[in-house]
This record gives C-alpha cells, structure tokens and sequence, in this order.
C-alpha cells in the first residue's frame, strides 16, 4: 500500500514542502529502504524510526518498504522528517487511515523511546504551510512556544508518537495550541542595564537615544573605562519595541538558528555583542550548511562590536554591503544564499593601542607610527557608513553631586517611540521604518530645511568640506533630531547638532 505525509525541510530561512511516500509491499525478505536523503542523515533516522515505532509498540510490517522523499533536488539535512516517516509507514501498513493524514503537516525528530524532539527551523515551516494552505501542522511540543506567533493555524503540540497516533485514530484528540498572549505591557519590561547607572555622559547619551530613535549606526571613541561598555548595553533598554512584521523576520532567524525565545515575542530586538576573535562565517554566515551569521543575528535590532578596530580587517570590510543593502548573501554549493542582516550598528573604540591618547591625566605610551596603523584598520568607506560619532571623555565622578540623579532609560525610550511613531506614518507608503533607510530621493521629499538651516547647511558644506555622503547624513540624522523634539521642519539648531556627530578625525 501506498501512503504520503507531508513535511518541510529549510534552505536558509524559506521552508521548502517535501513530501514523503512509503510504499509497503508484498511479504518476503523484509527491507527498509530511504530515498531522498543524504546517505548519513537516512541510516541514523532509518535506525530512530525503527526503534521509536517498535518501542510504542508497532512492529515494522514484515515487508519491503520504500520511502521515498520529493523532491530529491531539495537537501534535506537533519531529523524533522523521523515523525513523517513514521506517520507514513503506520499508513501504508493500515494502522491508521491515508484520509487521516490529509491537510497535515507533520514536523519532528523522534526518539528511540518514540518521543518526539525539538527540531530547529518551526517558524519558517509554519509559514511555509501557511502559504501552501496545509491548515494543521504537528509539531514537537517543545517547540510549541515558537508558534505563539501565528495567529490563525491549527497547531498541535506532540509529545510523543502514541499521542499522535491515538489523536489521528480518534481515540484520545490533542489539544490544539492557543497562544497565551505573553505580551508584556511597557511598565513591565525589564533590562538588565540601565542608563539610570550611568553617571555623567549625557552627551553619549544623548547620541545613543538619536541612534536609537532613527536606527543610525554609531561609533563610541574614548579611554578604557570611560563607560563604552556600559552605554552601549544599556542600548536595548531605549530602542522601540519590534513591530508585528519585524518580529516574524526575527523569529525565522532565531529559530533556524534554534535560540528563539520569549524575548522575541516580548517585542525586544536584539542584541548582539560578538567577540573580535569571532570567526569570519560566525560573523557574516555561511558555512557548509549555510546559517545565519551575528549580523543576522542583529537583524532589527543592535550588531556591538567592542575594541571595533581589533576585528580582522577582511570581516569589518565583509559587512560594508550588508551595512549598505540591509541582506548578506553567502555562498553554498548550489549557488547562493541571502540573509536579511538590517542591523543598528553601535562600534566602541580606544583612540589607540594603549588607549590613553587624549586622556587628560594618564600618558599615551603609543609610538606614532602604531598609533598610524591602528587607526588605518578603519577603512574611510566603512567609517563612512556610521551616521553618528561621539567621543566619550573620562568621567570625573567627584565632579558629579550626589544629588545628581541620571534619566531613567524608560523615559528615554518613551521619547524614542513617539519618534519613532512619527516615521511611521512619514514611510506608512514606503517599506522604510526608519529616517536612516532614506535615499537621497526620500530626502528631497521628507526632509525640509527652514531657511536658517539650508544657511547654515550650505555654510558647512563650504567651510568643513563636507562629502555628498557626509552631507545627506547630516540631514537625516537632522531629521531623527527634529523628530525626536516633534518639529515638522528640520531648524538650524538641528543641522548644528547633527554636524557635531559627523566623523571627525579618527
Ligand atoms: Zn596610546
């Protein structure tokens, strides 16, 4: 007998239907045969499907079987098919009925106890039955929260293969999923760090929230100490929160990845602080099965790279496109992959090797020529794609009296969000969320200069020299400014702030 049972396998982030036939036939010497998949992957799942339907206490049908795998160009690596074969052997041998399979898709790894196990890549294979119109997807209950997502499906969380097939003969139903709505409200978020910690650097603040509040890239420069660190963790805690579609793009990536968690859900956008030893592929993506790198890791939300210029040079040039275009593409056998990778980056510096030049008390034991080559690590392009630069000065915290009390970084955000509010109705016929994705045509049409500021703007054009690029970036990140204090037109108070931030000599 003939049966079929549908599943999906990931390319990247996109969910690819596979369908799986198994043919039971005849008596005779008894064989179990797996086309379709790699030659690793088909003896371990041949050996877990095996035991797990012996183990609940199906014996494998004394005869030949074939389980075919469509279609066959389609690499399917890992373990999410075991559930669908399983089903499928169960059917071609009349345990349970083909109808019963109809309109299903089946997702999950078993166990040699015929439990049903985690897999990694549900959320694009949900979406992938959503748009083939499959309405009910098994999954493995484990992976039940990552379906809180998808409003109108039929999900059935599995524990093991009894429980399915109990469900699918009518014995015992399976209950259907219902996402518990874990939104929580805006008083209760919670973030490790605080800019209510940091004393002083209100003007690094200051820089941060315009960041924040227009996704512009930002690079910190100051000595070791000065609170780079802690400013930048303090990061998430000012950013809006992920919009609905935004989460979904965010979800597919950390759930491939196999790292999705309630934070996602939650509306908090991530935050990603790779280390500069961090490989090149770990970086960027890549890889033999190609997985998304720490820059899709940080789609949507924060890429920080601490001590920015000890990362390779080769893996800081690498991200110039992606910071350019918004998508990685990365090379696998059959052609080419991409990623989304539209990061916040936020880069933090010493002035150079030891890093003390500048500092007002402490020496730089740094010869020039070291100091020549630090810098140079930095390429002009790549410095050129980071809207906003700001030094952070030591802090002298005598300085500070003790009543001095620092903003709540909630209150920052607050700001941040009707900010945030006003691009969205600016770009509501755009695909843009935010004033740093603007083009030089959405300048011309978004961005009006009162006539004090297209002085003052023309004045520095001539004055510092300043780049076609430097002088677009001025104006959006003048743009974000006036959005953050609620001016329709950009002023020339806006222009001046937003030209303290332009790149000066690093
Ligand atoms: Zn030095």
């Amino acid at each position: 007998m003939l049966a079929k049972a549908l599943a999906g396998a990931t390319i990247g982030l996109h969910g690819v239907l596979v369908t799986v036939e198994v043919d039971v036939a005849g008596r005779g010497f008894p064989t179990f045969t797996i086309v379709g998949l790699p030659n690793k992957s088909v003896d371990e799942s041949k050996e877990r499907v095996r035991t797990a339907l012996t183990n609940t206490g199906y014996e494998m049908p004394d005869s030949r079987i074939t389980v075919n795998m469509a279609p066959a160009d389609v690499p399917k690596s890992g373990s999410a098919f075991d559930l669908a074969i399983a089903i499928g052997i169960l059917a071609a041998s009349g345990v349970i009925s083909q109808s019963a399979l109809e309109n299903k898709m089946f997702l999950g790894e078993l166990s040699l106890e015929g439990n049903v196990r985690k897999i990694n890549g549900i959320v694009p294979l949900i979406l992938l039955a959503q748009e083939e119109k499959i309405p009910e997807v098994i999954i493995p209950k484990e992976n039940a929260e990552e379906a809180s997502i998808f409003e109108d499906m039929i999900i059935y969380p599995v524990s093991n293969l009894q429980e399915l097939i109990d469900h699918l003969l009518g014995r015992t139903l399976i209950q259907k999923f219902t996402s518990v709505s874990t939104c929580v409200d805006e008083e209760h978020l919670f973030f490790q760090h605080d800019f209510s910690q940091i004393k002083g650097q209100e003007q690094a603040k200051r820089a941060l929230e315009i960041a924040a509040a227009g996704f512009h890239n930002i690079h910190l420069k100051g000595t070791p100490g000065a609170g780079k660190t802690l400013l930048s963790r303090s990061m998430p805690s000012i950013l809006p929160r992920l919009e609905k579609q935004e989460m979904l793009e965010v979800a597919k990536i950390y759930s491939v990845v196999g790292e999705l968690s309630d934070e996602t859900f939650h509306g908090i956008r991530p935050f990603r602080s790779p280390h500069h030893t961090t490989s090149r592929v770990g970086l960027i993506g890549g890889g033999s099965t190609p997985m998304p790198g720490e820059i899709s890791m940080a789609h949507r939300g924060v890429l920080f790279l601490d001590e920015f210029p000890e990362f390779p040079r080769n893996v800081l040039e690498a991200m110039r496109q992606p910071l350019e275009d918004g998508v990685v593409t990365v090379s696998r056998a059959a052609g080419t992959l991409t990623f989304p990778a539209r990061f916040l980056l936020l880069a933090a510096s010493n002035p150079c090797p030891c890093g003390y030049l500048g500092h007002p008390k402490k020496t730089c034991k740094c010869a020039p020529g070291m100091i020549m080559r630090y810098k140079k690590r930095l390429s002009g392009p790549l410095l050129d794609r980071i809207d906003l630069h700001i030094d952070v000065p030591p802090v002298e915290v005598d300085e500070l009296s003790d009543e001095y009390q620092s903003e709540s970084s909630k209150a920052v955000r607050s700001r941040v969000k009707k900010a945030r509010n006003i691009q969205e109705k600016r770009f509501s016929a755009d695909i843009h969320l935010f004033n740093s994705e603007m083009s030089s045509s959405d300048i011309k049409k978004y961005c009006v200069l009162s006539d004090d500021a297209q002085k003052m703007l023309k004045t520095a054009v001539e004055r510092l020299a300043l780049s076609a690029r430097s002088y677009f970036k001025t104006i959006k990140v003048a743009r974000t400014i006036a959005d953050l204090e609620g001016f329709k037109e950009i002023e020339s108070a806006h222009v001046a702030e937003a030209l303290q931030y332009r790149a000066k000599e690093w």
